[in-house]
């Protein structure tokens, strides 16, 4: 007799709109995959197994993005619709670093959310009076997801504002594709936590081309030292919306000042899933 497998429900295109909650949208991928009907993902249960594999993980100096494909190497029980558990070690790490970042990300956060639930703790500082709101309790299943169609479209061009010249090069515009995971295999740790690290390591591998084209940029780390504030922000947001996937920001009211104030969201492993992220029952 054979096992039945059961189907995989399929979100089709119409269903996906702009803006998700991570709770509507599930597991399911918010920038689909070229040339795949499925875009689901299902985890493993994380057991006392699973927990002493990822404290070796941890232990072993990988950096922040190699911890997370090995973490999903092992958890993710199907992608896309398809086995994950039956590929090479390998193939896993190499179909996981051709991935869409905001696509990893999310499946970090919803991993996340399935194994612990929706709350999370953190201590966030206050970027206007500096007070330390301590144990603010926020809720992932809330989360807003950009959610992006099937016809997604994988390159955009970015107008500077201030033009960029060097070594008598004029850099008018930059072309960004969507930022792949592998961006963030030299990731230290502490990248996950700044803002600042982060968008370098975005731009890098986002920048495919400069004024309309595509092709090396021989000194693309000279175009992004060069850029002005105002371009920093502005091609960040541009990036951002390009990527879709989660809304890596959090709201809240500092209990001191009363200000609203929004914080990058921290999804390194000690304050996503340790001990400290959970509330106390
Ligand atoms: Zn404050």
């Amino acid at each position: 007799m054979t096992q039945k497998i059961k189907t995989q429900k399929i979100v089709k295109d119409e269903k996906r709109k702009g803006k998700m909650q991570l709770i509507d949208l599930k597991n399911v991928l918010p920038v689909p995959v070229e040339d795949k009907e499925n875009q689901e993902f299902t985890f493993k249960s994380w057991t006392m197994k699973e927990e002493k594999k990822i404290a070796k993980m941890k232990s072993s100096r990988t950096t922040m993005g190699e911890f997370v494909s090995n973490v999903f190497g092992l958890m993710l029980d199907t992608l896309c619709g398809e086995n994950f558990q039956d590929k090479k070690e390998e193939e896993k790490i190499h179909i996981l670093n051709q991935f869409d970042l905001p696509n990893i990300i999310y499946m970090w956060i919803y991993l996340r959310y399935d194994v612990l639930g929706p709350e999370i703790v953190m201590d966030v500082g206050c970027p206007n009076c500096g007070k330390l709101n301590e144990k603010r309790i926020f809720t992932l299943d809330t989360m807003d997801v950009t959610v992006k169609k099937d016809d997604v479209k994988r390159v955009s061009d970015y107008k500077l504002h201030k033009i960029i010249k060097f070594n008598e090069e004029i850099v008018e515009s930059l072309r960004i594709r969507i930022t792949r995971w592998d961006s963030m295999e030299s990731a230290k740790n502490e990248v996950a936590a700044n803002e600042g690290l982060m968008k370098e390591l975005i731009f890098n591998s986002s920048i495919i081309g400069i004024n309309d084209s595509e092709g090396a940029i021989p000194e693309l780390n000279k175009v992004i030292e060069n850029l002005t504030k105002r371009d920093i922000e502005g091609l960040s947001a541009f990036i951002s919306k390009h990527n879709g996937g989660p809304t890596l920001t959090l709201e809240d009211d500092c209990t001191s000042c009363s200000n609203k104030y929004f914080k990058f969201l921290n999804w390194s492993y000690e304050d996503f899933f340790g001990q400290s992220s959970l509330p106390e029952k």
